[in-house]
């Protein structure tokens, strides 16, 4: 095991002793209170209450007795008892008796006054816990077992951390992250909407739209260099092919369904089984072999509502798969031109930084146990060579392969996982794929799925809040604004503009003031505003405002040109 996940279960602890300390201290201040459960998440943890009438002014309270109580150096003592003696124990607790009713083995740990059904693990004792680490934020409604047929509990949820410093620097970035929303910037910046009509699907005006193809363009020549070739599949197909790609098997409560002439028919999730029958159309030969298939499929999968979150979660998504055909040998080198061209598009938006995830075999998988060693392997000698950050997730692959996923880093240091890289023994198998090798024999290739940006929605749901809305000018929808001071300088803009036809520009020559109209350009986030005026028509120039800066700069048409057109821009 890894340093950091050592670090990781010794946090997990504390937050979920965290949980415990509050319990005790919810129990002292209101001793008619009925317990849920209490565990850890991530960046902090939570318990549920029930006879708990409290508002946000008595977390205060809560949060400064807890402090009192961590200090005091309180022990976690560990108990293991019979079901009998757990019924009496929790005879008052109606949510701990109907917990203890699925269990089999009965485990408490006692924290001074407050007795809780746990399995743990915990902290030896409270010293563990830096006192000025952790934070109670808010109060929310939750059902008991998250089904809304049971009672709502009082839901308290705390953040918490190791040192001081990590709290405040993730309260800072929390801070930072609602400035950024994303939601925000598709309304302002004119990009997108959802609507009630169709939850969970995004709808692009002309901006979003233009930005989206920006991607698609961009991923287009890079895939184009990189040796690939893309198709397109139909986003609907008879059920049983997904009975073939066990797609019905293991996804289907992610699928929609619909019907054509009485038959069954899946909206795909997934491109890999139309692609798989463009495989399946000809012969092949070890000499087409790797084949690069790309296709930017857009995918459905079902999302609860309650999880659905702007362009991060949505229930229909374009994804910038390709299936890569290629025989065992040639798996290790496919897998570093694939790393290679996600870094080098990653770097194109302005990500410096981002780490891979190793996923391994789970418990559950499908396959050859030699092949899964062999291909946990390949991934790790492939990690090693390109000398990448990376981190190891036993057990958390796919059950037809390992993977490797991109994290990136944003601007204000959150992680997001955008591409993966997935080797997959199984498809090939349950499609009976075929090449013919030099010796003229059959082979089965092995397939790799991959993407790069994952999802565009989401990535350009990233990027929004990566760039704070301020897009890199060849992103911007609107680049350049012409701004005349009055209407006697529009022939001059005019002019302007017939040279910037290169450029996304456009004349803003409403009757409105021009501070109005430069307040306007900057809400939009227009890389250049050019203002206008009599000084400009006699020394023939333009003023330049460029985004994010005060200062005003009079150059010649000439010198703007060669600065928006350079390397950087
Ligand atoms: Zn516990
Ligand atoms: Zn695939």
């Amino acid at each position: 095991m890894s340093k950091t996940q050592d670090k990781n279960n010794q946090l997990n602890k504390i937050r979920h002793s965290l949980a415990h300390v509050m319990a005790l201290i919810v129990q002292e201040l209101y001793p008619k209170v009925k317990f849920g459960i209490g565990p850890s998440i991530e960046n902090g943890f939570y318990y549920d209450f029930d006879n708990l009438k409290i508002s946000d002014s008595d977390l205060k309270k809560i949060e400064n007795k807890m402090r009192e109580l961590i200090k005091s150096n309180l022990k976690f003592e560990k108990k293991i008892i019979s079901k009998i003696e757990a019924k009496k124990l929790f005879k008052n607790q109606k949510y701990k008796l109907d917990l203890i009713k699925y269990l089999d083995k009965i485990i408490i740990y006692k924290l001074g006054n407050f007795i809780d059904l746990c399995a743990g693990p915990h902290i030896k004792s409270t010293k563990e816990i830096c006192p000025n680490a952790f934070k109670l934020t808010k109060i929310a409604g939750a059902y008991w077992r998250g089904d809304e047929k049971n009672p709502m509990l009082t839901r308290i949820y705390g953040l918490a951390f190791e040192t001081k410093k990590e709290l405040q620097d993730y309260l800072i970035q929390q801070e930072e992250a609602k400035k950024r929303d994303h939601r925000a910037f598709g309304q302002k910046l004119d990009l997108f909407s959802f609507h009630d009509q169709g939850p969970g699907f995004v709808f692009w005006h002309p901006k979003g739209l233009f930005l989206k193809d920006k991607l698609i363009e961009y991923w287009r020549q890079e895939h184009q260099k990189a040796g690939y070739q893309e198709i397109s599949t139909p986003f609907m197909l008879k059920q049983d092919l997904w009975q073939t790609s066990k797609h019905m098997q293991t996804y289907k409560e992610n699928m929609y369904f619909s019907e054509i002439d009485k038959e069954k028919y899946v909206i795909k999730p997934m491109n890999c089984p139309g692609g798989l029958l463009i495989y399946k159309e000809k012969p092949h030969s070890y000499k087409e072999l790797p084949m690069r298939i790309a296709e930017l499929g857009l995918v459905h999968r079902h999302e609860l509502a309650g999880v659905l979150h702007g362009l991060f979660r949505v229930r229909a998504f374009v994804q910038d798969d390709a299936h890569i055909y290629c025989s065992q040998g040639q798996i290790e080198d496919e897998l570093k031109k694939v790393i290679k061209l996600t870094q080098k598009i990653y770097q194109k938006f302005g990500f410096k930084k981002w780490h891979l995830e190793l996923s391994t075999r789970p418990e559950k998988y499908t396959g050859d146990l030699k092949m899964w060693n062999l291909a946990e392997k390949i991934l790790e000698n492939v990690l090693k060579d390109l000398n990448m950050d990376y981190k190891i997730n036993p057990g958390d692959g796919a059950f037809y392969g390992p993977k490797i996923d991109s994290h990136l880093e944003d601007a204000i240091g959150r992680t997001w996982q955008c591409g993966t890289v997935q080797l997959d023994f199984s498809q090939p198998e349950n499609f009976k794929l075929e090449y013919i090798d030099e010796q003229g024999k059959k082979q089965r290739p092995v397939m790799i799925h991959r993407t790069i940006y994952g999802s565009l929605e989401r990535f350009i749901g990233v990027l929004l809040e990566h760039y704070a809305g301020a897009l890199p000018f060849w992103l911007s929808p609107e680049q350049i604004w012409i701004i005349p001071i009055s209407q006697k300088h529009k022939k001059y803009a005019s002019k302007i503009l017939e040279n910037l036809q290169d450029f996304r520009t456009k004349i803003k020559d409403a009757n409105e003031t021009v501070s109005k109209k430069i307040r306007d350009g900057e809400m939009q986030k227009i890389p250049y505003l050019l203002i206008v005026g009599d000084k400009e028509i006699k020394n023939k120039t333009i003023n330049i405002r460029e985004r994010g800066k005060k200062e005003q700069q009079e150059v010649s048409i000439k010198d703007f040109i060669e600065n928006v057109t350079s390397p950087e821009n």
